[in-house]
């Protein structure tokens, strides 16, 4: 049990905790907005809390397992600068942060991964890919804060409107006011327009409840990003995939069995496509958790409701485990994260020698495979699929 003393030590503007180990409690402020979180993080799986909060929580403690160590009463201010009142605890790195260190640090991690691979060229015309949650938020409010101004670059924000009852709305509102806000245009397709159908509709269509939501969601929405920025004449997508994104991306592919896929993680950008197109990832070197709180330091307004299929998806299994991992052993997502991007590199430079670009044979877009995974998609769904009792 911590004392109120040491508690006061670690209130931030926008979070403060009183807790015991067992139990937290928070109050959090969101859009100027005080919510109080109740948690027993012993038995967070079956916590009524979305995952916005847990992340939160992750957060804080943090923040408040740095203080059992003593280490903030013998750390004041900022490793960093020495100056700043701390606000965070990076627990991989073992630095104490104060507010403006910790914003430098995620833009200056954007930068240097944009300039790594070589993300961004002369006269790029930029399609954001925005949903209205955190990480594509932050990525939108980051490249306008670095390139908006330059007028060699050019950026769109571009949504996808899936059809999601309850959950969709609220995403595109967010999307809709901060891109009006920031003075960024913003684009958007709705499945429907694009495919005839809409997620609620898909998901009565399907053939078994044994496919995923997020199979047929995600194959789409990635088909609509992509005409959608072709329409505007795009020359980049960016998304706003983070480090957490990427790791569960490696391991649900590892563990299916489709290596080929590995070697697509590795952020080097590849052109597609009829316009030669390059999708780009600048984010994919910070860890989740540390998005929602740049998106909150900054003000930036985002979902905080869950789809309502995500739970469908190993993904949110291989996410709690490896956030498990990381509150006892911090870093080892990021050793992992580099792992991953070294397997991905070499198999990725493999299967690029020895695949031609092939077209579907339904569509005559970009396919690994004769007929690609949206025209698929689009047959297990139409109303002459073939009869699973008579093939
Ligand atoms: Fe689509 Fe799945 Fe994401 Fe929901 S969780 S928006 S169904 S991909
Ligand atoms: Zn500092
Ligand atoms: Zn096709």
């Amino acid at each position: 049990m911590y004392s109120c003393q040491k508690q006061r030590t670690i209130q931030t503007k926008w979070l403060i905790g009183v807790s015991s180990r067992a139990i937290y409690l928070f109050l959090i402020k969101i859009r100027k907005k005080t919510v109080l979180v109740l948690s027993d993080v012993q038995s967070e799986k079956q916590s009524y809390l979305s995952f916005y909060f847990r992340v939160v929580i992750d957060i804080s403690r943090n923040i408040i397992e740095g203080n059992s160590t003593n280490a903030l009463l013998t750390t004041k201010f900022c490793t960093r600068c020495n100056d700043g009142e701390i606000i965070y605890h990076r627990g991989y790195s073992g630095e104490y942060l104060c507010r403006s260190c910790f914003l430098f640090s995620i833009e200056d991690k954007a930068k240097r991964c944009i300039n790594k691979y070589s993300m961004l060229n002369y006269q790029d015309k930029v399609a954001v890919a925005v949903s209205g949650g955190k990480d594509s938020l932050s990525l939108l409010y980051l490249l306008n804060k670095i390139y908006g101004n330059r007028d060699y670059l050019t950026i769109t924000a571009v949504t996808i409107d899936e059809g999601i009852p309850g959950y969709r709305d609220e995403g595109l509102k967010i999307a809709k006011d901060f891109c009006s806000e920031i003075g960024v245009e913003n684009q958007v397709l709705k499945f429907s327009d694009t495919f005839g159908v809409e997620m609620e509709e898909v998901l009565s269509k399907r053939p078994s409840e044994k496919i995923s939501s997020c199979s047929f969601c995600g194959t789409f929405r990635r088909r609509a990003i992509d005409l959608v920025s072709e329409s505007i004449g795009a020359s980049i997508i960016a998304t706003g995939h983070n480090l957490d994104d990427q790791l569960q991306t490696f391991f649900i592919n590892l563990l299916s069995g489709d290596v080929d896929r590995i070697g697509w993680i590795y952020p080097e950008p590849v052109e597609y496509g009829k316009n030669n197109i390059k999708k780009i990832k600048p984010l994919v070197e910070i860890y989740e958790q540390e998005l929602v709180f740049y998106a909150l330091q900054r003000g930036i307004p985002f979902q905080s409701e869950e789809c309502p299929h995500s739970n469908e998806s190993i993904r949110t299994d291989l996410r709690n485990f490896l956030n498990t991992l990381e509150i006892d052993r911090p870093g080892i997502k990021y050793n992992a994260y580099n792992s991953a991007v070294k397997i991905s590199k070499s198999l990725k430079m493999d299967t690029s020698k020895s695949q031609t670009r092939r077209k579907c044979l339904v569509c005559n877009r970009d396919s690994s495979s004769p007929i690609c995974s949206v025209c698929k998609n689009l047959k297990l769904l139409s109303d002459d699929k073939p009869d699973k009792n008579n093939n």
